[in-house]
Formats: structure tokens, C-alpha cells, sequence
């Protein structure tokens, strides 16, 4: 591509603005500094545990009410009803109820402690050349045309890719921005504080297993309780049974008050799985035929099996962050391009991050990046 005088002005002054970006691992020159883990300036609002290993939102106060109350009543579910229904029924429900309980627990922390698909923000580079392809688009005028978005078709149906001003990226297809943890994440279902994580593509399948199993569990543990304290009114009658298992009234109550939750919840999102819907999309109402009849959900396999499949057993793609790897301390932090990303928009990352490490070696010109941003120049 050949570039004017003022574009190649126009080029400085992006670099420039780009490099100007105060971020700590810039410190071209410091080369002795010891080497920090990306997960230790990573940008979003997250909490990292075990060395990056675990992460986590920020706000994770319900998330432990969660596994309190999963804990304390199965707790209290194993040790006064399991020993007395093992004895006058059948020892399968402890290992029922265990291998449950330990599946629930699996998929919640599964769930909970993962990536749930965090897209890289761009690099300044990145994001100074897909500042420099959206004024080439739209004519350079000088002055920022508001909307900033693309348009593409996805098996017949147009979507459009909005520009994140966070991340300094054009949002995937189904991509959104969790406000919560300021990240923007791939096939973003919805933030569940419960769960103390966004809901997206690289735990989706972990969530709606952990509530269909919690359904079952919920369900289960409500009705042997039941059981429990029908035998034991059957021997001593109905309050001396209840005082001899107090334990079991506070299990009956939790189980009440969370099953029809928990279950509907479910139905929910088998709901949204069978039609390759998401929560975001369904509560934007994105492919309800109220906006057109020509309004379809291009993504669904036209097929409930397919869907439900795809959903549940497609192949799970790897974290794009790269929490664990370590910062280069003489190059800015850069996105793993090669873990098979489409950037949409933000491509070139190699090639621009080059042009610009050449770039920032000749002195800075006089233009400052507070004028650019005050008179719209060109
Ligand atoms: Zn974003
Ligand atoms: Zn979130």
C-alpha cells in the first residue's frame, strides 16, 4: 500500500499516541527486571489464583454463598439422613447422592475458576493501525464518525460487529462486553455472580451441566429428606421425627426455596442450548421474529440434536490470554496471534507491530497527541 505524505504524517501521529500508552510492561529499557506473568497486569477486572492458574471476577461474595450452601446441606444430608436411609432402604443413595454431589461440585468449580473465553485487548499498535483502517474507510475525514461498526453475513443472515472502545477491538460475532469483569468475551451467555465468572464460550457447557446436575441433586436430596422423615414418623410419629432429625427440616427448606430457581433455570437453557441461542441474545430478543419475519438465528443447525451436540460436545477452544506466559519486558504485550484468533479488525498484529518499533526510533514529531485529539487535523 502506498502512502501519502500525510498519511505517513498521519502514521507518526498514531505511533505516537499508541506508544504514549502508559501501560507497565513498556519499560523498553529496564532489561533486569524480574519477569512478571501476564496474569499479574492483566487489564480486566479479574482475580488470579495458584501462580494465574485459577481466575476468577472481581465481586466473588456470592460465589461463596453458593458453595456454602451446596456444602452445609449436603453436609448435613450425608450425615443425618444417608446413615438412616442407607440402613432401612438401600446404600445406593449415599453413592448416588455422592457421585452427584461430587459432579456438581466438578462442573461449579470447572465453571467458576476457567477462562471463560476472554478475548485479548488489541495492543496499542493494534489498535493505532485499526484506528488508521477505520479512518481510511470512512474517507479520513478528520473528525471520528460515531458509529463505529462491520457488517458481515453469517449464513445469509447480517451481523454487525461492534467496535469495543475498551478493548480496542471489533467484537466477534455474539462476542459482548461483560461490564462486571471488563472484559470482552466470546459467545458472552451472561455474568453469573453465583457462579463468581462470565458465562461464555469456554465454560458454557461446564454451567449447564453444573445446574442440570444441581436439579438432580436439589431434587434428589428433597425427596429422600422427604423419605427420611416419612419413615420416622411411620415408627414415632410425625413431630418426634422431626425432632429426632432437625437437620432435615433446614435441608427440606433450602432444597423448597432453590429447586423451582434451579429447575427453571435449567429448562432455560436447555431451551437456549436446542436453538444455539444465547442469554445475551435472547434477552436482546436478537432473532425473534418480532424484528422480521427475515429475522433467523443464522448460528442454529436448523436441528435440535446438532445444536445440542455442537453446544455440548464440540471441540472447546484454547484460552486466548495466555495468563501464564510471561511479559516480554522489551516489547508491549502481545495478543497469541497464532492460537488461531480472528481478530476482526485488529489483524495484521505482526506486521504493524513492526512498522512501529521502527517508527518509534526516530525522534517524536512536534504534533502532540493532546492536539491531535483537540483540532481535527488533516
Ligand atoms: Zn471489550
Ligand atoms: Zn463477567
Amino acid at each position: 500500500m502506498h502512502l501519502g505524505v500525510s498519511e505517513s504524517m498521519r502514521e507518526c501521529e498514531y505511533s505516537q499516541i499508541s506508544t504514549r500508552s502508559s501501560t507497565p510492561m513498556e519499560t523498553p529499557y529496564k532489561k533486569r527486571t524480574p519477569k512478571k506473568k501476564k496474569w499479574e497486569s492483566f487489564p480486566g477486572r479479574n482475580k488470579f489464583y495458584c501462580d494465574g492458574r485459577i481466575m476468577m471476577a472481581k465481586q466473588t461474595g456470592v460465589f461463596y454463598l453458593t458453595l456454602v450452601l451446596i456444602l452445609v446441606t449436603c453436609g448435613l444430608f450425608f450425615t443425618f439422613d444417608c446413615p438412616y436411609l442407607a440402613l432401612q432402604l438401600t446404600p445406593a443413595i449415599p453413592v448416588i447422592g455422592g457421585a452427584l454431589f461430587l459432579f456438581v461440585l466438578g462442573t461449579l468449580l470447572r465453571t467458576s475458576f476457567s477462562d471463560p473465553g476472554v478475548l485479548p485487548r488489541a495492543t496499542p499498535d493494534e489498535a493505532a493501525d485499526l484506528e488508521r483502517q477505520i479512518d481510511v474507510a470512512n474517507g479520513s475525514t478528520g473528525y471520528r464518525p460515531p458509529p463505529r461498526t462491520k457488517e458481515v453475513v453469517i449464513n445469509g443472515q447480517t451481523v454487525k460487529l461492534k467496535y469495543c472502545f475498551t478493548c480496542k477491538i471489533f467484537r466477534p460475532p455474539r462476542a459482548s462486553h461483560c461490564s462486571l469483569c471488563d472484559n470482552c468475551v466470546e459467545r458472552f451467555d451472561h455474568h453469573c455472580p453465583w457462579v463468581g465468572n462470565c458465562v461464555g464460550r469456554r465454560n458454557y457447557r461446564f454451567f449447564y451441566m453444573f445446574i442440570l446436575s444441581l436439579s438432580f441433586l436439589t431434587i434428589f436430596i428433597f425427596a429422600f429428606v422427604i423419605t427420611h422423615i416419612i419413615l420416622r414418623s411411620h415408627q414415632s410419629g410425625f413431630l418426634s421425627a422431626l425432632k429426632g432429625s432437625p437437620a432435615s427440616v433446614l435441608e427440606v427448606v433450602v432444597c423448597f426455596f432453590s429447586v423451582w430457581s434451579i429447575v427453571g433455570l435449567s429448562g432455560f437453557h436447555t431451551y437456549l442450548i436446542s436453538s444455539n441461542q444465547t442469554t445475551n441474545e435472547d434477552i436482546k430478543g436478537s432473532w425473534s421474529s418480532k424484528r422480521g419475519k427475515d429475522n433467523y438465528n443464522p448460528y442454529s443447525y436448523g436441528n435440535i440434536f446438532t445444536n445440542c451436540f455442537a453446544a455440548l460436545c464440540g471441540p472447546l477452544p484454547p484460552s486466548l490470554i495466555d495468563r501464564r506466559g510471561f511479559i516480554q519486558s522489551d516489547t508491549p504485550q502481545l495478543a497469541p496471534s497464532t492460537n488461531g484468533i480472528t481478530m476482526y479488525g485488529a489483524t495484521q498484529s505482526q506486521q504493524s507491530h513492526m512498522v512501529s518499533e521502527i517508527e518509534t526510533e526516530r525522534p517524536p514529531p512536534p504534533l502532540s497527541s493532546s492536539s491531535r485529539a483537540a483540532s481535527p487535523s488533516s
